[in-house]
């Protein structure tokens, strides 16, 4: 018996429109990812209560890179040995960057700072109970250009 499931859990919602989920401070609305709870990390804020928010599924490549190094966890490598992937530093109209790896099949060369980038949930890799997922952020077409190439 296997299942599909968060390759780390609460970090994120599954479904058709996966989100992520991060906590919204219910005195100044400040927004941070991941979730934390205890204290408000706006200095200017005294809130110690949080709610959990689904975040934007879109936002912009902030910054980008190629990982040639292996990423520290939650990362865990899909593949042995391990193989390079890109990487984007996401910015969501929250205000937040949210860093990612960019979706199956996409590289650098799909990528420039101030693209609009979309939320999805891939396969991270698969263990002897079943697949485990990860969000990934997928570049989203522009008007007038060329998707295939
Ligand atoms: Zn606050």
């Amino acid at each position: 018996m296997t299942e599909t499931s968060p390759a780390i859990e609460g970090w994120f919602t599954t479904g058709p429109e996966p989100a992520l989920v991060g906590s919204r401070c219910t005195t100044c609305a400040s927004t941070f990812f991941p979730r934390t709870q205890g204290f408000c990390r706006n200095p200017a804020c005294d809130g110690e209560e949080f709610a959990d928010t689904p975040l934007s599924r879109r936002g912009r490549v902030w910054s980008y890179t190629d990982a040639q190094y292996q990423p520290p966890p939650p990362y865990i490598p899909a593949v042995n040995p391990y193989a390079p992937f890109a990487l984007a530093a996401v910015e969501l109209p929250e205000g937040i960057v949210v860093l990612g790896q960019v979706a199956q099949g996409y590289g650098v060369a799909d990528l420039a700072v101030g693209r609009e980038v979309e939320l999805v949930v891939e396969v991270l890799h698969t263990d002897e109970s079943g697949e485990r997922t990860i969000w990934r952020w997928k570049p989203v077409a522009e008007l007038g250009e060329e998707t295939d190439q």
